[in-house]
């Protein structure tokens, strides 16, 4: 029986790993569905693929690297996994393709049953499968007819040749921000399908000068260099939590004139602009997007021009015109919000998790659930950070995991969950303090809100007001039982 099994080996899998392995814990493993390790940025191939965070903050704790621009490109955070992984020896301890189909509370320890067939056990689980991990494609009608390519961007073919190809993207979010400007240039035509604008920021960008990349991965500088990176983005809750005007003065202004500046006619710029405040969906940031979509072979198809259906040579607009074409890449988002584990989880009593979350995902600082002893999920409920890095939350719930684990590992047969009453108490201040937040009053639907409308990917409030709230493992929070007795 292992003391705990990792569910993941993105970010959060790896960042759980370290750590338990700097508490001397070693009898764990990592489970990986995929016939690779590595999580998002191993996945993501797309054209175009790189960070929208600032390299030296998206990365971890004491593990600086030296990348080439603040906006890293995908090739490099794959290397910078792989240089985890070595660093940590942790290949040793991936098993790859094993995909969780189930784990079951039962007799005082975790079953967790594989695709295989196979069962393994542990005391406890740090689940770290990711929040935009699984793609989804919506249901167009038709679209298995389709006689040419077609993907999700999560899976972008290794072996595909864009150049001269009749391409259509479906999707104006993050990712498709990226790929249409990476691909414009050598399609034939692309035909951009747009359910709703999103706000575009510029990009300040800044390639790194080779002296500068040479003194980055030292410690105090890389520290440094993070930490002013950090407060500058924090300042952002300003506006996104307190307050409306600032909100617009320092987001929507220049978003607007960004639009203003690389948009002349205003017929395109109208179809561009979003109608819900800046914040309320994620805020994307290019320089290339407006002029690539404003390029000979780019045609923006908006809402009044959408997908009727799919058929074998390509798509027939509402409008009925058939646009034959060669690639559909799907750019449709993550199964975010309504499906946050990706298998099923049974804890006490029989309890299945989604039935304890049938109204919303809800969880003890985003980590720990009452009914689901030893069970720890990275990126939980409500702690997505719209405004700064993802890995700072997730080191934010390693401190609260580590303090737990220290104690399953000084006291083997224990088992610890938070009192209803205390993820109750954590839920409703989350819940109450979003009402403040543009997420909840900003006049759009996004991937931060479940099917019922409820803000469930988002913390409302500063990242470092979180990392408090995780510092300190509260014993009168939880429910310590000897499983043993
Ligand atoms: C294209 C893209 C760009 C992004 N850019 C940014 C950014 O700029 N800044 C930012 O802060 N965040 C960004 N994110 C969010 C990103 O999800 C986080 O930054 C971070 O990578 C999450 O790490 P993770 O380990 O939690 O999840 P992931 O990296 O998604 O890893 C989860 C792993 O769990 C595995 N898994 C899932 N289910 C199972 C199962 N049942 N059994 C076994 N294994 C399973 C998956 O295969 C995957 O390898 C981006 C996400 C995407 C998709």
């Amino acid at each position: 029986m292992y003391s705990t099994i990792i569910i993941g080996t993105g970010f959060g899998g790896l960042s759980a790993a370290i750590k338990m392995k700097a508490l001397g814990i070693d009898n764990f493993i990592m489970l990986e569905r995929r016939s690779f390790y590595g999580g998002t940025w191993m996945q993501n191939r797309y054209p175009g693929a790189a960070v929208d965070v600032p390299s030296p903050l998206y990365s971890l704790e004491n593990e600086p690297f030296a990348w080439s621009q603040l906006f890293a490109k995908r090739d490099q955070l794959e290397q910078y996994t792989r240089g985890l992984i070595q660093k940590h020896s942790l290949e040793e301890r991936i098993k790859l393709n094993a995909q969780v189909v189930e784990a079951r509370w039962k007799d005082g320890h975790w079953q967790v049953s594989l695709t295989n067939g196979e069962t393994l056990e542990a005391s406890s689980i740090i689940n770290a499968t990711g929040p935009l991990s699984t793609p989804v494609i919506p249901n167009f009608k038709g679209k298995e007819r389709f006689k040419g390519r077609s993907f999700h961007c999560n899976d972008w073919p290794a072996d595909l040749d864009i150049s001269n190809k009749r391409v259509a993207i479906i999707g104006s979010g993050a990712s498709a921000v990226q790929i249409i400007p990476a691909i414009a240039k050598d399609v034939a035509k692309l035909h951009v399908f747009q359910r709703t604008p999103h706000w575009v920021l510029s990009r300040p960008d800044i390639v790194f000068p080779g002296w500068f990349k040479k003194c980055l991965p030292n410690k105090w500088l890389y520290g440094l260099i993070k930490w002013s990176i950090y407060v500058h983005h924090e300042l952002r809750v300003l506006a996104f939590k307190y307050s409306k005007t600032l909100l617009k003065l320092v987001a929507q202004k220049p978003a607007e004139r960004h639009i203003a500046k690389q948009v002349k006619d205003p017929e395109m710029r109208d179809r561009l602009t979003p109608d819900f405040l800046i914040g309320c969906k994620r805020i994307l940031m290019s320089n290339t997007y407006y002029p690539a979509l404003q390029s000979e072979a780019v045609v923006l198809h908006d809402k009044t021009q959408g997908i009727d259906e799919i058929n074998e040579d390509g798509i027939v607009t509402t409008q009925g015109e058939q646009i034959d074409l060669d690639v559909i890449v799907y750019a449709t988002g993550y199964n975010a919000a309504d499906s946050m584990i990706s298998y099923l989880v049974i804890g006490r009593h029989n309890l299945p998790l989604n039935e304890q979350w049938k109204d919303y995902p809800r969880a003890y600082l985003g980590t720990t659930m009452p009914n689901f002893p030893n069970f720890f999920v990275v990126t939980g409920p409500n702690t997505g950070i719209g405004h700064t890095s993802a890995i700072f939350v997730i080191e934010s719930q390693m401190r609260y995991i580590a303090q737990c684990m220290q104690l399953l590992h000084d006291h083997p047969t224990l088992s610890i969950e938070p009192t209803e009453y205390a993820e109750n108490e954590y839920s409703n201040m989350v819940h109450s303090e979003m009402t403040k937040t543009v997420w909840y009053y900003g006049g759009c639907q996004s991937w931060y809100q479940n099917a019922s409308g409820k803000v469930i990917a988002m913390f409302p409030g500063f990242s470092f007001t979180f990392r408090r709230l995780c510092k300190k493992f509260r014993p009168e929070h939880h429910l310590l039982e000897d499983t043993a007795k």
